[in-house]
């Protein structure tokens, strides 16, 4: 008897047991394969999780599955398995997690097979004479095509102006014909342009990455500026000169065409983008040469962990601290921890490099899991930006800033150079209030105010993208005194508009870059390095340079500190150091100025006084005194209902059962449940119950049990549960 388990797209945590479709040969059924199945009403695809003989389920109820999908599984075996295991750890469901490791298309049945490029090219000795002079299009094409001998693809045809129709007459004429270009791992050399000569901090960190045979881990610990990204390139052309790929991770905002050009510019190979703007096909077509070995470099932001390489050679994350490499909905992984499972399974380097690591990698690195690598110096002779903090308690601002702040600000424009202003609020203001009886424009539907928006003029609700016009007249008191309170990006920009006329103000933040290219506009407009003033949030902080920049502003430098999330302080001096290591590049020293209601705030003091090491270290002894991570292991029960307080109340009777039915695992703690920091939000109230242990093995063995129990209980059926493992912030 032959029973296929398999994993299907469901909430449920189980695997679903099926009859192989009749007269399959049974060699084709191998772990990892595509199985298409009838579930419920509907077909679906499956994958195969283990051929097995029994099931606990009668036989003659099993349904045979429909067809197999595929004659080799689309993720080689490790990989598969890796991504089994993440389900396991993040307690997510198998079927959903496997579905998550590969592209759009594939979870849609298409096939995985490679295709070899299609090209189109002249036939020998075609000519546009032969062809009527009113046929135009066929002309332009054919020229084009006896032009390029070596081919050129159907898109790239289509982005001179030619068209599928000509194409296929000219082919019939027998002008012209496709081909397959063979896929060729022998681009000669490697390098493009030479690599920089490494300062001996970059050799000798290049070196330590370079030394271990095999899997280990590095963290690379740089100020902004120490050329770290000189040393990700010389290490991966030591992999690529090794007939190997590299796999490179960078945040969501990171991944900007900047950072793809510098390593097109270095290195002669194909490079696969895995970006937000890719077609479905586009991505599969990048994930497929990348499992072929085509693509030698892939580039991507966190759900590229699970690409499969042919020659895996090494994995680097960069900026390994951001936030965005945890996933915050749904299948709730942090890509930086899988890349180091993975790397321990391919038998590769992993490099970690950041300016400002997580406090749960230092402490991997300072307890020797990890090689600790330090670069301190700026490369390049630029010197670190000098910091000062500005007490704002005594003063009387104007839209938000300083009378000092204006006047540095217009001292570094009068010599020439460029000042970035640095606040974490797009928008016009945070929120409009009335003047006469104090009504704020709070979300209907979340515990938040509404964000002013002038252009075009709205109010936002940043947290459930609720949007409305703007009210003419208190909907309380039919007052006609509405105020905006609270500086945004929009307002800023005006203020400084208006201060500074004689120079451009550069908004940029979500709003202001939507429109394709607006990036690339603002950077051509940077890059003149004319004087001019950027304001925006924190898409300033990252992926991008400045050279010319030698101010950096930061309005609200506490906004962080005293957050209800035990990581709001890491964040902060994460945040602030990012924006500040934009100032000062190339050859411009910098300042950075910092605006602050709590300019005595020990912890701001240490940061700015004695850097983020010294602030990490303080910062590490308080979550030990504290028992929170990386001294524990944390994990949230998070529960939403539509009524208020019943989240609580489930999760409170879920503790008082669990308590009565079960032993808690030596060392596991609950505290909560209590209601979320954000109490409502999209019309859902939401409450949470922590969970934490010193020992990782007792706090998965609780949460599986828990799992398990959520499923068997009728009332969680009625409330949205999720299990976040490991979370990233307690919102
Ligand atoms: P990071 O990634 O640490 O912020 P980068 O690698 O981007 O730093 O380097 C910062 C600047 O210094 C870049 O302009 C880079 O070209 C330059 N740079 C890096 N390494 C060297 C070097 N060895 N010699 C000269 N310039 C360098
Ligand atoms: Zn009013
Ligand atoms: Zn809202």
């Amino acid at each position: 008897m032959t029973i296929l388990r398999l994993a299907i797209p469901s909430p449920l945590r189980r695997l679903f047991d099926y009859l192989p479709p009749s007269d399959v040969d049974n060699a084709l059924l191998e772990p990892g394969i595509r199985v298409l199945v009838p579930f419920g009403k509907r077909d679906v695809i499956g994958i195969l999780v283990e051929v097995t003989n029994t099931s606990d389920f009668s036989i003659n109820k099993l349904k045979h599955a429909k067809q197999l999908l595929d004659s080799e599984p689309p993720l080689p075996q490790h990989l598969f398995k890796l991504a089994r295991w993440a389900a396991s750890y993040y307690q997510h469901p198998e079927g959903d997690a496997l579905q998550h490791a590969i592209p759009v298309l594939l979870r849609k049945g298409q096939s995985c097979e490679y295709q070899h490029e299609t090209l189109w090219r002249a036939k020998e000795g075609a000519n546009t004479d032969t062809l009527k002079a009113n046929a135009l299009r066929q002309i332009e094409l054919l020229a084009l095509l006896i032009e390029h001998p070596q081919g050129i693809s159907e898109d790239a045809i289509r982005a001179e102006g030619g068209n599928t129709q000509s194409l296929k007459a000219l082919e019939k004429k027998e002008l012209i014909e496709s081909f397959h270009r063979e896929h060729k791992t022998d681009y000669g050399q490697v390098l493009r342009e030479a690599p920089l000569t490494l300062n001996n901090e970059q050799k000798s960190t290049l070196e330590q990455i370079n030394k271990p045979k095999g899997f280990a881990v590095s963290l690379i610990e740089g100020i902004t500026g120490s050329g770290k990204t000189e040393v990700y390139l010389q290490a991966i052309e030591k992999v690529l000169n090794e007939d190997k790929q590299a796999l490179v991770l960078v945040p969501e905002i990171g991944l900007t065409p900047q950072t793809v050009t510098r390593f097109q510019q270095r290195f002669n190979v194909p490079i696969a983008a895995l970006h937000s703007n890719l077609t479905d096909r586009q991505r599969l077509d990048a994930w497929l040469q990348a499992r072929e070995g085509v693509a030698r470099i892939i580039i991507g932001t966190r759900s590229a962990i699970f690409t499969p390489l042919s020659h895996p050679g090494i994995i680097i994350i960069d900026e390994e601290h951001d936030p965005s490499f945890k996933q915050q909905d749904g299948f709730r992984y942090s890509a930086r921890d899988i890349a180091v499972m993975r790397a321990r399974a391919e038998e590769t380097p992993i490099v970690l490099g950041s300016a400002t690591p997580s406090l749960e990698t230092l402490h991997n690195a300072i307890e020797g899991r990890y090689q600790w690598l330090k670069m301190t110096q700026r490369a390049g002779n630029s010197a670190p930006p000098a910091f000062k903090l500005l007490d704002i308690r005594q003063e009387k601002l104007s839209e938000g800033l300083s009378k000092q702040l204006i006047t540095a600000i217009g001292q570094h424009l009068n010599n020439g150079t460029q000042v970035l202003v640095f606040l974490n609020r797009r928008g016009f203001s945070p929120t409009l209030t009335c003047n006469d009886c104090g009504w704020i424009a709070d979300c209907t539907r979340c515990d938040a105010h509404m964000t002013l928006h002038r252009s075009p003029p709205h109010l936002h609700c940043h947290h459930c993208d609720k949007q409305q016009g703007i009210p003419q007249r208190c909907p309380e008191c039919n007052s006609d005194q509405l105020q905006p309170v609270g500086v945004g990006t929009e307002r800023s920009e005006q203020t400084l508009k208006h201060l500074f006329p004689d120079h451009p103000v550069i908004r940029v933040d979500r709003d202001s870059t939507q429109r394709k290219n607006a990036m690339h506009d603002i950077m051509d407009k940077v890059n003149t390095g004319d004087p001019c003033i950027l304001v925006g949030t924190q898409m300033l902080a990252k992926g991008h340079h400045f050279p010319k920049v030698t101010l950096v502003a930061i309005i609200n430098a506490d906004s962080g500190l005293f957050s209800a999330d035990f990581r709001g302080m890491e964040r902060t001096a994460q945040l602030i150091l990012q924006v500040a290591g934009r100032a000062g590049r190339a050859d411009h020293p910098g300042s950075v100025m910092m605006q602050t209601y709590h300019a005595e705030h020990p912890t701001l003091q240490t940061l700015v006084e004695h850097g983020y090491s010294a602030f990490a270290q303080e910062e590490l002894h308080n979550r030990r005194i504290a028992q929170l991570p990386p001294y524990t292991h944390y994990a949230l029960l998070r529960a939403e209902t539509t009524t208020k307080y019943r989240a609580e109340s489930f999760l409170s009777a879920l503790r008082q059962q669990l308590e009565d039915d079960m032993l808690l695992p030596h060392g596991v703690h609950w505290i909560g449940p209590f209601p979320s920091p954000m109490e409502k939000r999209a019309g859902m109230h939401r409450a949470q119950l922590m969970i934490y242990a010193e020992n990782r093995k007792n706090l998965h063995q609780l949460l599986a049990n828990l799992c398990w129990y959520l499923e068997q209980n009728k009332e969680a059926r009625k409330v949205r549960w999720s299990i976040d493992v490991d979370p990233a912030d307690t919102f």
